[in-house]
């Protein structure tokens, strides 16, 4: 493919991103034209290959000249479109019709094309006949102004191109190979021999958008009035049906058509049990031939179906289930299992696949099937013929709220269309699009919402907050026995600089573990103190508060000035008597500084004058907790730290409320952990491994993190592997941490295992973040693969903080060679933020983004969520906020009223 073009594809692209500014190339387009023109020219074969440079060069030429945004973005999509082939060139730079070497060229093809060829080509065209009518009817929508930036160009004479640019203009992404320009003629033959018989399905490359008519906006507050009603009132859903509606959270006919499918099935595209190979990960639909409970290993009940599609049969064995699955899997049942394939003696098999029982209804279905979350009484063939009965009164009579220029420049699809194919997609494209303009409106509302409540609460003003040069110089020397490292003096900076201002600071420091935040929160704090104000320090276990208050307690001993602050610790397991006389020390102002859990915020604590607020591990605490903190004091300044590394264009997203101080450098001297992915078959010589370890007088944790159904399997499997470990590590004493434990029981055992009463630590969770165990050498987590990256790094970092060298040992218990190369990431990545990022691209950022968002269902569909498109949804909610800050325009009236329905719903952004 001539690189000419594709040079031109990456500086359109580039231009995009940056926001049509012209700025993509040094120069800007115009001037790189010249060059461009000769090169492309230089590559150019054929007369259409010269008149689609001739085209190009003009729109490159005259790009500069256009004043719009809209009408720039519009151009660059068209420049895009017609190199990769998906418009046709206008009639003024069209061969004429006599000179046209194309046409010959297909003779030549159809004479010599093979019977499957021909089938294949007469199957597309078959295809693209179908296809035609939505194309003309986009085109016909009048957004799609061939030549955006030349209208008068466009003929109206009716003449036909002369050649479509491609076979089907729907096609392709616009990636490199799909370069069409220059090769025009090559049909199906491109692509190498044609193998498959069944017509190739149309990609969709953008959602169509209709005209939007104009709704007025009482009639559109009507509409959306009428939303709200109760299901109930839809023909067919009657009080009974609307009881078990409400069940699984339908209660208005607007929550309908929300209730999104979890899952969509293809049962077409299943792949039969004969075709299947090992290690594939396969969904399988069949019935179950025979199921037995069989006694294994220890007594466990293991339960072993046999399960036949017809077109072979396959045995499918769930380790330790046979109690319970032995009542809800009987033979002659149709199941659907996901997993993953595997080898046994010289057959295929699945072990601990997810399964369900197929509603036969499904079956009967055509194309893409979604499926529903279920409940009792509720059946997969009733709530799919409830959406789609709201799905088809309602599609199109929704006021989309989203402003049409927004949806232009971000080539999303409108609001009706996206709910059709959120419930019955078309293809898989359409879904992908439907799900991108889903996705895309939560960010930007969720977004404008965090946006408008960091107005309100600024309008408030807090206390300045300043010290001298000097103080602080004399404070660093004297409380740090290090230099800091240059991230943290910009923290301390930032955060000096913020604390200066009338205008609260409202601040995210986020650095990997060990990064040294302790040190900028205790200077934070001390600012405070020295210039006269009580400050609080925040910790989500008071086993990190008591850690915090020893360190700081200690530290400030040095700190500059005449007075020592008085430090007071304030947690859940302090006496009532000591309780009593901290509320009051905070409220006559003789405590300066308090640090301690969720009991700082109860509401009988009062502070006299609090001028600054610190939370440590900001993502374990929700936002009311911020909230209720910063109610303490008139406006205190707010610094949050996590070590979640979440991507800077996700936490620009979600914390838009607050400015961002990234610790991106480590203190010198740490010795990075080194990372062993092994395989179950290696867990033998792990075991000597960390034993090796204790003998060294280290500790060691051993991790279940079990994602089980409920806390109880989890704790019930974590006693388990705790009484087989107690045997393996006869020689050590081993504790025991899990979830159903108390958190008072929870801080005893850390504390102990902090202490040295055990070796070993074997725990579900590595719950107690923060906690400093720096003997602890050697960390093993088993069924890693089942963790993100980010998350398994946090684990990790539990060790290698007392110097010694440390380890840190990935247990992969599935065949999947890709879950292993996931998990070598972490051989090679010390980085938390990097390591988020792979993850973000490989798992989705479901971990990332962590309960506040997705566990309350703030953002919905959050593993489809790409950066992309979370940089694309920031980029244009600040476009707006820029425009019009309080959405008073009457394009975005119904946006505002999205945006505070948020605001109000949901008290607790920020
Ligand atoms: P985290 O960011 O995980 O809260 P900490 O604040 O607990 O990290 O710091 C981890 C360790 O690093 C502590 O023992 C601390 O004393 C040490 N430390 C912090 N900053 C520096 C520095 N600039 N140079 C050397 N050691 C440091
Ligand atoms: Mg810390």
């Amino acid at each position: 493919m001539p690189s000419a073009l594709e040079t031109l594809v990456k500086i359109l692209k580039l231009e995009r991103e940056q926001g049509y500014r012209n700025t993509a190339v040094i120069g800007g387009l115009g001037a790189f034209c010249e060059k461009w023109t000769q090169d492309a020219r230089a590559q150019a074969r054929k007369p259409e290959h010269h008149l689609l440079v001739d085209e190009l060069s003009e729109l490159l030429r005259n790009y500069e000249a256009i004043e719009n945004r809209n009408e720039r973005h519009n151009t660059v999509v068209y420049m895009i479109d017609r190199i990769t082939g998906r418009k046709p060139a206008p009639p003024a730079f069209q061969v004429p019709p006599e000179n046209q070497p194309a046409a010959q060229g297909e003779r030549r093809e159809i004479s010599t094309e093979s019977k499957t060829e021909r089938n294949h080509r007469i199957a597309r065209r078959e295809e693209k006949r179908r296809e035609s009518p939505r194309r003309e009817e986009r085109q016909s929508a009048g957004r799609t102004e061939d030549r955006p930036a030349r209208k008068e160009r466009v003929s109206e004479s009716g003449r036909k191109p002369v050649r479509p640019a491609r076979f089907s203009s729907d096609e392709v992404e616009d990636d490199a190979s799909d370069y069409m320009g220059f090769d025009y003629d090559s049909g199906p033959s491109r692509s190498g021999p044609v193998v498959m018989d069944i017509p190739v399905k149309p990609r969709l490359a953008r959602p169509p958008r209709r005209p939007r008519p104009y709704i007025d906006p009482e009639r559109a507050a009507d509409i959306l009035h009428g939303l709200r009603a109760s299901v109930d009132k839809m023909k067919g859903i009657g009080p009974n049906k609307a009881a078990t509606l409400s069940k699984v959270g339908i209660e208005t006919i607007n929550d309908l058509l929300f209730y999104l499918p979890r899952r969509y099935d293809d049962y077409t595209q299943m792949l039969p049990i004969r075709r299947l190979q090992p290690k594939m990960q396969v969904a399988v639909i069949g019935t179950v031939k025979s199921a037995d409970v069989r006694i294994g290993k220890n007594n466990r009940k293991d339960f072993a179906i046999v399960v036949d599609d017809g077109s072979a049969m396959m045995n499918v064995i769930f380790f330790g289930q046979g109690q319970w699955l032995g009542r809800s899997i009987k033979p002659g049942m149709q199941i659907v299992l996901r997993g993953v394939t595997e080898i046994y003696g010289n057959r295929i098999q699945m072990v601990n696949p997810e399964w369900e029982a197929v509603d036969p209804d499904n079956l009967q279905q055509t194309g893409i099937v979604p499926v529903y979350p279920l409940t009792e009484g509720l059946k997969a063939s009733a709530i799919r013929q409830y959406t789609r009965a709201a799905v088809d009164y309602w599609a199109d009579r929704l006021p989309d709220y989203m402003p049409e220029a927004v949806l232009e420049r971000a080539d999303l699809a409108d609001l009706g269309w996206m709910i059709r194919n959120l419930h019955f997609p078309e293809t898989w494209d359409h879904l992908y699009h439907a799900k991108r303009r889903f996705i895309f409106d939560q960010l930007m509302i969720l977004q404008l919402a965090v946006l408008a409540n960091r107005r309100v609460w600024q309008s408030v003003p807090s206390a300045p907050l300043s010290v001298s040069d000097e103080w602080l110089e004399a404070f660093l020397t004297s409380v740090f026995p290090y230099e800091l490292t240059g991230a943290q003096k910009r923290a301390i900076e930032d955060i000096r600089g913020d604390i200066a201002k009338e205008v609260p600071m409202n601040r995210l420091l986020q650095g990997d573990v060990g990064s040294g935040k302790t040190a900028i929160a205790l200077t934070a704090v001390a600012m405070a103190f020295a210039s006269g104000k009580q400050a609080a320090l925040m910790a989500p276990t008071s086993i990190l508060a008591e850690q915090h208050y020893r360190n700081i307690d200690k530290q400030l001993a040095g700190i500059p000035g005449e007075r020592r602050p008085v430090v007071a610790l304030l947690t859940g397991s302090i006496t009532s008597s000591e309780r009593e006389s901290i509320y009051r020390g905070l409220a006559d102002g003789s405590i300066d500084i308090a640090i301690g859990t969720h009991a700082l915020i109860q509401e009988n604590v009062e502070f006299k004058d609090l001028g600054l607020v610190v939370i440590d591990e900001q993502h374990r605490f929700g936002v009311e907790q911020r909230g209720a903190l910063r109610g303490k004091g008139t406006n205190p300044h707010l610094l949050v730290m996590t070590a979640t590394p979440i991507p800077r264009t996700l936490a620009l997203t979600l914390y838009a409320d607050l400015d961002l101080s990234v610790i991106d450098e480590m203190p010198p001297g740490r010795i990075p952990i080194q990372t062993r992915v092994i395989e179950p078959n290696g867990r033998e010589r792990a075991y000597n491994f960390v034993e090796g370890q204790l003998e060294l007088g280290r500790q060691a944790f051993i991790v279940y993190p079990l994602v089980e159904a409920s806390d109880k399997i989890e704790a019930e499997s974590a006693v388990e592997a705790y009484d087989k470990l107690q045997k393996i590590f006869y020689e050590y004493k081993v504790g025991l941490l899990h979830g159903r434990m108390t958190p008072r029981e929870k801080d005893d055992i850390m504390a102990a295992f902090r202490d040295k009463v055990f070796d070993v630590l074997v725990t579900t969770s590595v719950a107690e973040v923060g906690v400093d165990i720096p003997n602890a050498s050697v960390i093993m987590i088993e069924g890693a693969n089942r963790f993100g990256l980010a998350q398994l790094h946090q684990f990790r970092g539990r060790v290698g903080r007392g110097g010694h060298a440390s380890y840190c040992l990935l247990v992969c218990d599935t065949p999947l060679p890709e879950a292993r190369e996931r998990l070598e990431a972490l051989e090679q990545f010390n980085d938390g933020f990097k390591l988020a990022e792979i993850d973000w691209r490989l798992r989705g950022p479901g971990d990332l983004v962590g309960t506040r968002q997705s566990g309350q269902g703030l953002i919905q569909l959050v593993d489809d969520m790409s950066p992309e498109l979370v940089a694309l949804a920031q980029r244009e909610a600040r476009t707006l906020y820029e425009e019009d800050p309080e959405l008073l325009r009457e394009e975005h009236r119904l946006l505002r009223e999205r945006v505070a329905q948020l605001r109000n719903d949901r008290s607790d952004l920020s």
